[in-house]
């Protein structure tokens, strides 16, 4: 039985990369090779940054152990410092871990585009304490520390 138009139009939209670009095993492993090179020339591994965001995405771990760091940043602010001066840092809002492999890159692009839409729609949590402001934990009104930390009664 042949998928209908519109259902097949929604499911291939979950397997492109980009419009027209599928996300392949082939282009996976193209895209998840340049971020190794990256990684080991770059401290950062790949990232993009605006005043809204950044992301970042990097090969981590041992040789044995390889795995992928993947983070959704906050806006750059300024932060006090004791001395009265201030620098400019990013919330790390949300990060994971992923196999390196071209299967865990999928894996990644899709939790960097599902955090970026729940910190456009969502925010971040109500109750973190500065300086640092998370992600709301799926299906929970806070993030996950605070989640853990009122379920203690810390
Ligand atoms: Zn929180």
């Amino acid at each position: 039985m042949a998928m209908p138009d519109l259902i097949q139009s929604v499911a291939n939209s979950f397997l492109e990369l980009t419009q027209g670009t599928s996300a392949t095993p082939a282009n996976l492993k193209t895209l998840l090779e340049w971020i190794k090179r990256r990684s080991t020339a770059c401290t950062d591994g790949w990232s993009r940054k605006s005043a809204e965001m950044a992301v970042r995405i990097k090969k981590c771990g041992s040789n044995k152990k390889p795995e992928l760091y993947v983070a959704l940043d906050g806006p750059e602010m300024a932060r006090p410092l004791p001395n009265g001066r201030t620098w400019m840092a990013r919330d790390e809002i949300t990060y994971k871990y992923f196999p390196t492999t071209e299967d865990g890159l999928l894996r990644a692009i899709v939790f960097l585009k599902k955090s970026i839409h729940k910190f456009r729609t969502e925010g971040t949590c109500d109750t973190c304490e500065p300086p640092t402001k998370r992600l709301k934990a799926d299906g929970m009104p806070k993030c996950e520390d605070c989640m853990m930390t009122e379920a203690i009664g810390f």
